[in-house]
């Protein structure tokens, strides 16, 4: 066992998976097919969402998105440095500027008391969005960034790659599911192997706004038009035939395979159970580590366990220590801010000091559903022995 490497985390691929792949690769489409409508109907069933729109990947959705909602050059957004750079990037795509707002230390979350202090700092419209992010599957309270949102006339898009599945309880003390915008204008997911729902590279955008779907669609697929009802140009001299399509705004080939989907479809039938499956292995850690010095990560029903962090003051010793093991943990993240790319646009150390305190301590070790107990007791064994 000693031989095989343990990594933070990594996808779980069935036969059935397998099996799904296949059936498509022997099917009559390769790119967009018929297996992407119903990937997206049983991944909005499967959030509690109107719409899902599937994309190449979570960085494409996130860039939909902003266009959607008319990110430019004059757009000030607002998120957190403890992120993947995606989250932020997105905003620069479209040419606006963003900024961060440090994190809860408690929960690894956006402070919302931070944020209201910045959009209070400015007469209303000077921002236009937030993009919160459900942290290590540490899932955010986004009814009351609604409710500050619409105070100050904000959109929100929910960063929600490390959270399907995950909930939090709202005011009415009923379960609302991480993805299911019905607090965010939009919300976002990622299928990367590490994330939650695995197809190589994949997205997925959720809303209950019928514009920004049909506008999600159109950008998806380069901005064109096949139906003959939405045609704009109206020729008298040319008659158009089947062949014609229009190109209506500047769109992307942002587009998902049909065997993704089936992969994605596949792996969907097993996400709860592969949920179940991170609680337990979080609440073995909680219980191994309730006697040490190591600080754990927020321990919560809803919490959907995306990555388990903990906090430890020697972690590079540590991190050492499990690699010479043949585990190997990673750190999430390295702020945003801190990014030479986001330092030469004016931002820098000392400039968020929660994210940074937390940044020297953090350390995601690993959490996957196919993690068995054997190889959770080596790795809860290895930290407890250093
Ligand atoms: C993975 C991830 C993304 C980007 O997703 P990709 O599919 O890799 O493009 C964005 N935000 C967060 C928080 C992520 O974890």
């Amino acid at each position: 066992m000693n031989s095989k490497i343990i990594p933070y985390g990594r996808q779980t691929i069935s036969e059935a998976d397998i099996e799904a792949v296949v059936s498509v690769l022997k099917s009559d489409f390769l790119t967009q097919g018929p297996t992407i409508p119903i990937f997206e109907e049983k991944f909005s069933e499967y959030i509690g969402s109107n719409y899902s729109v599937a994309v190449s990947n979570g960085t494409a959705a996130l860039h939909l998105c902003a266009m959607a909602l008319g990110v430019n050059n004059k757009s000030r957004v607002i998120t957190t440095p403890l992120t993947f750079a995606a989250s932020a990037n997105c905003i620069r795509y479209c040419g606006g500027e963003v900024f961060f707002v440090d994190i809860d230390p408690n929960t690894f979350l956006l402070d919302i008391n931070k944020v209201r202090a910045l959009l209070e700092k400015h007469p209303k419209g000077y921002f236009q969005g937030i993009i919160p992010v459900d942290f290590a599957g540490n899932t955010i309270d986004l009814e009351a960034f609604r409710k500050l949102a619409d105070e100050f006339g904000c959109w929100i898009i929910e960063d929600a790659c490390h959270a399907p599945g995950g909930y939090f309880i709202d005011s009415k003390n009923k379960k609302q599911k991480c993805g299911n915008s019905i607090f965010a204008d939009l919300a976002i997911f990622s299928f990367h192997p590490v994330k939650h729902i695995a197809t190589g590279e994949g997205g997925m955008i959720t809303t209950n706004n019928k514009e920004f779907y049909e506008k999600l669609i159109l950008l998806r697929t380069h901005g064109i038009v096949k139906e003959q009802n939405k045609y704009k140009n109206n020729f008298d001299d040319i008659a158009q035939g089947g062949w014609y399509y229009e190109m209506q705004e500047l769109g992307y080939n942002y587009r998902l395979t049909d065997f993704q989907a089936a992969l994605g479809i596949s792996q969907l039938t097993r996400a709860d159970k592969n949920l179940e499956r991170r609680k337990t292995l979080a609440k073995r850690y909680d219980t191994a580590f309730s006697n040490s010095k190591i600080i754990k990560p927020p321990s919560f029903e809803g919490n959907a366990y995306h990555l388990y962090v903990i906090q430890i003051t020697n972690r590079l010793d540590l991190y050492n220590h499990l690699r010479e093991n043949n585990i190997f943990p990673q750190v999430h993240y390295v702020p945003v801010h801190l990014m030479p790319y986001y330092q030469q646009l004016g931002h820098k150390k000392g400039d968020y000091p929660m994210v940074e305190a937390y940044y020297e301590k953090c350390l995601s070790i690993p959490m996957y559903p196919s993690l068995s107990n054997e190889e959770q007791e080596h790795v809860i064994q290895t930290i407890l022995k250093f």
